[in-house]
């Protein structure tokens, strides 16, 4: 007989739905199941998506002074972070942005703005940027992040091109006020079911660390699933300096990896894309994570840099993954010859240690 999580894993696949229960024995998991926990939850991720990774760019639209006091986040207007602020690009910025992630291999392109929610004004900026960019790359999807939505303007993006539209819930209801005050969780929701109805692709995900219970992370992944989300974007929180929840240091690797393979046991067949805080939390276990999730961002994040984007690319393609909607071959890789030792024992130059 296969482990507890080989159990599980074969009854979501026979069609019965992981409880709240089974996510909080993922999340409860010992460090030493963690590869059953992998193993199991990748039968779940190969058979909705096989061995492709789905690659996504973020591009800052409007950086920075949000009006909102998200306590995570190093662009609420609070926040000391040294992050770069500035004002809305212009569109030719934000194609030869857009441009390079598309040319990295991407398939998605993120169009975020910080801020409360978006003018009628911006709707007109972001259309603009959209259409501007499907002529250019009509197979590329777009997905914008601009905050709250107001009546119809779901409708105006949609008209434009856009293809989904992301607003996380960030955390579970029930730890929400301890967040944010200056906007409520139902707005959060609102805006997510105003994005289903103007015919968008619902994005929403979760800021893991932030100081939740397991049976709130738990809580979180059953909302998103009711909310039925195509794409689970999963973070883990950054603590910025100048932010509310700097030192808040609660994650380990193992720890990230239960919770994403605690999301893709709720959420068998939806995108679950491993976001912001991956390099900084996940660390050397990053490929192991790809075999549970079947996203990434490639490159940076809205205000911190990531790992090269050629690094993200080769942890693709090491691990025997292929970027859905590339033709690449997944073995090729320049070879590099070996490096000649020339430090440490037999020469006066201090060892590598
Ligand atoms: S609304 Fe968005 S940009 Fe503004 S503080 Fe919250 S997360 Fe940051």
């Amino acid at each position: 007989m296969g482990s507890r999580f080989e159990q599980l894993a074969d009854a979501v696949l026979a069609g019965v739905p992981a409880g709240p229960g089974d996510a909080l024995a993922v999340l409860g998991a010992d460090d030493a199941e963690v590869l059953s926990v992998v193993a199991a939850a990748g039968r779940l991720r190969r058979a909705h998506f096989d061995n492709t990774v789905k690659v996504n760019y973020l591009v800052n639209l409007k950086s920075g002074l949000c009006p909102e006091n998200c306590n995570y986040c190093s662009q609420a207007l609070g926040s000391a972070a040294p992050i770069l602020k500035y004002s809305w690009l212009s569109t030719e910025e934000a194609l030869k942005q857009a441009g390079a992630g598309i040319s990295g291999g991407a398939g998605r392109v993120c169009l975020v703005s910080s801020g409360r929610g978006p003018s009628n004004r911006d709707i007109d900026r972001v259309t603009e940027m959209v259409g501007a960019l499907k002529a250019e790359h009509p197979d590329v999807e777009v997905c914008a992040c601009l905050g709250l939505l107001s009546d119809g303007q779901a409708e105006r993006l949609k008209d434009a091109g856009v293809d989904a539209y992301n607003h996380n819930i960030n955390t579970a209801e029930s730890h929400h006020h301890n967040i944010v005050q200056t906007h409520t969780y139902a707005d959060r929701v609102d805006t997510v079911e105003k994005a289903k109805r103007g015919g968008l692709s619902p994005c929403s995900g979760l800021i893991a660390g932030l100081g939740e219970t397991d049976e709130q992370l738990v809580e979180a992944l059953f909302a998103l699933k009711e909310l039925d989300a195509d794409s689970i974007p999963v973070n883990f929180l950054m603590p910025f300096d100048g932010t509310p929840l700097a030192d808040t240091w609660e994650l380990s690797p193992s720890r990230c990896l239960k919770i994403l393979a605690m999301a893709r046991f709720v959420c068998p067949d939806k995108e679950i894309r491993i976001a912001g805080g991956r390099e900084m939390h996940l660390r050397s276990l990053q490929p192991l994570a790809l075999h549970v999730a079947n996203s990434i961002f490639l490159g940076d994040y809205l205000t911190s840099e990531g790992q090269a984007a050629e690094a993200d690319l080769e942890m693709i393609r090491d691990n025997g993954f292929v970027v859905l909607g590339s033709e690449e071959d997944s073995a090729a890789r320049e070879p590099a010859d070996p490096a000649i030792r020339r430090r440490g024992a037999g020469t006066a130059v201090v060892p590598n240690a």
